[in-house]
């Protein structure tokens, strides 16, 4: 299943996203409505008629409606190593606000009280079904509804002088996710994560770089807080991490989910 969020005249929907081979008309579509999930209260069924459209004629709007945005820090070894840190011996967390959730293809704003705000392209997983404690043994699976993409928008500077991360990284605007949700994807076999600024690449990893895996993350983060269906999981960023400017646009690759892409702008 793979599906995007988007607006409609009769409000925030979601949608089935289906390829439709052939030309000109081929390429991502948006096929059918489909139900609301329980965690989004903004969206309510339509019983209407329906017609499928482009997917990047949509205004998309981010998949996800998180109660938490749980985000792991330096899991890639090549990443810890460009900023000068070890790689840490357990999963490192840390929370970025919902409210710094942006669209696909809306402007990220660089806020004044920063000179340097890094892009951090990432796989990001999005739960499906309440999970607290999850056991050594036990399958994460049934608890991960898909994935998408993020970009971990960081004021870079802040993140150091503040001494812990909250402002740097939950700026309005710092969470551009999407554009879609699926869970045709298998990280652990390796999948490419690709940052443009400008079409030019900057990061290029594969999950399979991950230090801690996403069961062992779930496991980990679990065990701490219950995670809710919703809730989003950025998994970390490869190396190339660096900064953005007024006029630029930013544009993360998720092999087998698609491209997030981002103008950005002063705030
Ligand atoms: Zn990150």
């Amino acid at each position: 299943m793979r599906y995007c969020r988007f607006m409609t005249e009769f409000g925030p929907q979601y949608g089935a996203v289906e390829y439709r081979p052939g030309n000109p008309s081929g390429g991502w579509w948006i096929e059918r409505l489909l139900p609301p999930f329980d965690e989004d209260k903004c969206v309510a069924p339509y019983e209407g008629k329906f017609s499928p459209l482009p997917l990047d004629q949509a205004q998309l709007l981010p998949p996800v409606v998180p109660s938490k945005i749980v985000c792991i820090g330096r899991n890639y070894g090549a990443h810890a190593a460009e900023l000068g840190n070890d790689v840490p011996k357990e999963p490192l967390l840390f929370l970025k606000a919902p409210s710094s959730l942006l669209a696909p293809g809306a402007t990220i704003l660089l806020p004044t009280q920063s000179q340097r705000v890094d892009f951090e392209g990432e796989l990001a997983v999005v739960i499906g079904k309440r999970a607290s404690k999850i056991g050594p043994a036990e399958d994460v699976r049934p608890y991960i509804r898909g994935y998408t993409i993020v970009n971990d928008v960081t004021a870079r500077d802040l993140q150091k002088s503040d001494g812990q991360w909250s402002r740097a990284k939950g700026f309005d605007t710092f969470c551009p996710t999407g554009p879609v949700v699926t869970d045709d994807l298998d990280p652990v076999a390796g999948i490419a994560v690709v940052t443009r600024l400008n079409g030019e690449i900057h990061q290029e990893g594969t999950t399979r770089d991950l230090i801690f895996p996403i069961d062992t993350l779930l496991r980990h983060i679990s065990a701490a807080m219950t995670l809710m269906p919703g809730d989003l999981i950025p998994t970390g960023t490869p190396s190339g991490v660096g900064p953005m400017h007024a006029g630029d646009v930013v544009e993360v690759t998720v092999e087998g989910i698609g491209s997030l892409r981002n103008p950005v702008a002063q705030g």
